[in-house]
């Protein structure tokens, strides 16, 4: 899949439109999600044009990929979470209900989370 420069996050990274942006470095930005799910509902993004986690893995630099992996645990740690624990959480295509393609990792946390997964028969 090619990577879409028009999707929300590519908007949000240009600083087109705004977010409520609680870290950034060199590799990653992490912003508060606009319909949080959970008492924290953060998203964490490379700053890179990568559609999912598949196309960063094979693509991005070790660089990018362990300054984003670092920038996860960080935003986890500086949020609280590490103590209580949390959820991470990426959805990649169709079957996943993706909806931004610019590969993102939701951090959720502050409550018991309850199971993984709705149910589905
Ligand atoms: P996904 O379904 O994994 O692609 O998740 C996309 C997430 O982006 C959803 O949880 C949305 O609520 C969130 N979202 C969409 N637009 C924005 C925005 N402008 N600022 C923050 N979060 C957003």
């Amino acid at each position: 899949m090619t990577y879409d420069h028009s999707n929300i996050f590519a908007r949000i990274l240009r600083k087109e439109i705004p977010s409520r942006t609680i870290y950034e470095d060199d590799y990653a930005l992490a912003f508060h999600d606009i319909a949080p799910q959970a008492p924290i509902h953060v998203l964490v993004i490379p700053k890179g044009p990568y559609v999912s986690i598949a196309d960063f893995s094979a693509t991005a630099s070790a660089e990018e990929i362990t300054g984003f992996w670092r920038a996860v645990a960080k935003v986890a740690k500086d949020e609280g979470l590490t103590k209580e624990g949390f959820r991470l959480i990426s959805n990649s295509g169709a079957n996943s209900g993706q909806e931004v393609p610019h590969f993102h990792v939701h951090l959720f946390g502050g409550t018991a989370l309850g199971p993984l997964l709705s149910k589905k028969s």
